[in-house]
């Protein structure tokens, strides 16, 4: 059976002291998870060692091709001091369906998530306490191989890092303002918008940092041919509430499959509610909005859980939502999701899984 070899650090660094000044990702805990690949060898060496810089040849793949893909997942403190992590076996699966599209080799599932779980039992000090904040885990892999010609790479690593995080929403869950992109897009069918490949995240830059100069949060995302049907937002899928259907863009190829967006689909079926993948065009959001048929909006991602969306602008169209307030069923998936994550609802799903 593999093995996990453990280094601790002889020089563990102070925690953060303020944990309602967490912020996000810019924090990283004592150690991280290493483990290599060769051609010949297969994955091997998984170690937890001291979290420090690595090095690479200036010539590694990773550097010049984006051959790299992430997840992005949480360990929550509950209030009675159990360490939860939520489907995290999603993320390992999903994990090696970005592989699989990157001519990454595959992992050994069960055992990533071992070595995922062995971590966060090592850094389980550095998992913050008040209410809404979060340890946030990422894995992610890379090729290696110091050469500049384009082919998959033969060498690469598989490296996890945590970092504590504050709460998304210090002041309650305030609506966002979206910016519907109609010039850029982010990912086309055949390509890679359904795995987490840093490089659509390279490709979403360029409109994310205009929508933020016109003081919007994220853009939606509309599809890559026509620009007419709703795929997601920058890193969180969608959900429109239209009368008494909750609509969410069908997974088609170029929109990420995320667990938030799986769990609330769940979640809402559960409820009995009438919940429908299918393509929506932005046409028809607006039409809904003038007919007043519109109630809500809401994205949905690992980092914000449920995100309400108060406003949409679409080219010089504006769309106030619910005025601008979180409605009645964004709320209530926001209170179960995040009541199950950090153990104040029983989980009768068996969604959670408990570190030791
Ligand atoms: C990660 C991600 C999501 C949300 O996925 P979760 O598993 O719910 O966190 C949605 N869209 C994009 C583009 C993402 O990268």
């Amino acid at each position: 059976m593999k093995e996990i070899k453990i280094e601790l650090t002889k020089y563990p660094k102070d925690k953060p002291t303020d944990e309602s000044k967490l912020g996000f990702g810019t924090i990283f805990t004592d150690h991280m998870f290493i483990m290599n690949y060769d051609e010949g060898q297969g994955w091997h060496d998984a170690r937890i060692v001291p979290y420090g810089p690595i090095s690479l040849e200036p010539s590694a793949m990773c550097l010049h091709y984006g051959q790299t893909v992430f997840e992005g997942m949480k360990a929550y403190r509950a209030k009675d001091g159990r360490i939860l992590l939520f489907r995290p076996e999603k993320n390992m699966a999903r994990l090696n369906v970005s592989n699989e599209r990157l001519c990454i080799p595959k992992l050994d599932e069960a055992f990533a998530l071992k070595c995922l779980e062995k971590l966060v039992s090592v850094e389980k000090d550095w998992i913050p306490s008040e209410e809404g904040t979060s340890l946030y885990l990422r894995p992610f892999i890379f090729a290696i191989d110091a050469q500049v010609g384009v082919h998959p790479g033969k060498h690469l690593m598989f490296l996890i890092i945590c970092s504590p995080v504050g709460a998304y929403y210090p002041e309650g869950l305030n609506p966002v303002k979206i910016y519907v992109e109609s010039q850029y897009v982010r990912a086309v069918r055949g390509g890679m918008g359904y795995v987490k490949a840093g490089g659509n995240y390279a490709a979403s830059l360029k409109a994310q940092d205009e929508a933020e100069h016109q003081d919007y949060t994220q853009v939606l995302w509309l599809d890559g041919i026509e620009r007419k049907y709703i795929e997601e937002v920058g890193t969180m899928n969608v959900f429109f509430v239209i009368g008494d259907e909750i609509i969410t863009p069908a997974l088609q190829g170029s929109i990420l499959p995320g667990i938030t967006r799986m769990s609330a689909i769940d979640m809402l079926k559960l409820w009995g509610l009438q919940v429908t993948e299918r393509t929506i065009s932005i046409e028809e959001v607006y039409q809904a909005y003038q007919n007043g048929q519109l109630k809500e909006v809401f994205g949905t991602g690992t980092a914000a859980v449920i995100s309400p969306v108060g406003q949409l602008k679409w080219n010089d169209k504006i769309m106030e939502i619910n005025n601008g307030k979180i409605g009645e069923i964004s709320q209530r998936l926001y209170d179960t999701l995040t009541g199950i994550q950090w153990g104040d609802i029983e989980d009768n799903l068996n969604w959670t899984t408990e570190i030791k």
